[in-house]
């Protein structure tokens, strides 16, 4: 299976806006550079989840599996994951706005959900959600709203995306919370299981 086959799903550019420069999995996390106090705050999350990258790796391998079910049930396969600033799975979902007959089923949403109120609270610092696809606008948006510490996600989506691709909602520093991100864990079965789902489709439909 090649990239090619689903235009808008190709690997991220290699080279990128200074501030989204991907590290190497293994390493910390300090790419997303949007404010001094964000760094600081980073440090000390550092030392609640370290090393970070490891644990990244492993929060979005069970986001992909989650993003399976999702395309078992012949949904977009795009699955999420929300932890706690202790560590702890807070909120696991995949998309699923077809079978809910419901717009804003997205992956990301269900997770908050989740969280929020297993938490007993609408606002949700500390809590870090992990994604396969960079979240759309509408997410972004719920993930300012919830107050999350940091978003990592799989692959861009050069289609939909609210976070570096159409649009910067989360670094947008006319809003009040910015949100640090990062980019490209685990990017490569994040992007081969969307761009199988709809090559799958595609050839369904051409029949
Ligand atoms: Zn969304």
């Amino acid at each position: 299976m090649s990239g090619k086959l689903l235009p808008g799903f190709e690997s991220r550019p290699l080279r990128q806006q200074a501030f989204m420069e991907g590290a190497p999995i293994a390493q910390m996390d300090r790419a997303a550079d949007y404010e001094s106090v964000g760094q600081r705050f980073e440090s000390s999350w550092a030392h609640h989840l370290a090393p970070e990258g490891e644990a990244d790796l492993v929060f979005m391998s069970r986001a992909l599996d989650e993003a399976r079910k999702g395309a078992e049930s012949g949904e977009v396969p795009v699955g999420a994951l929300l932890v706690s600033p202790e560590g702890e799975e807070i909120g696991r979902a995949h998309n699923c706005p077809i079978r809910s007959a419901d717009p804003t089923a997205h992956a990301e949403i269900l997770a908050l959900r989740q969280g929020a109120k297993k938490m007993g609270n609408y606002r949700l610092p500390g809590a870090t959600l992990y994604v396969t696809i960079e979240p759309c606008s509408m997410c972004a948006g719920a993930i300012l709203q919830a107050r999350l510490f940091r978003l990592v996600f799989g692959a861009r989506d050069p289609k939909a995306g609210g976070v570096v691709s159409l649009f910067h909602i989360l670094a947008d520093r006319r809003l009040n919370h910015r949100v640090r991100v990062r980019e490209g864990v685990l990017e490569e079965e994040c992007r081969l299981l969307i761009c199988s789902f709809f090559e799958k489709h595609r050839l369904r439909e051409e029949r």
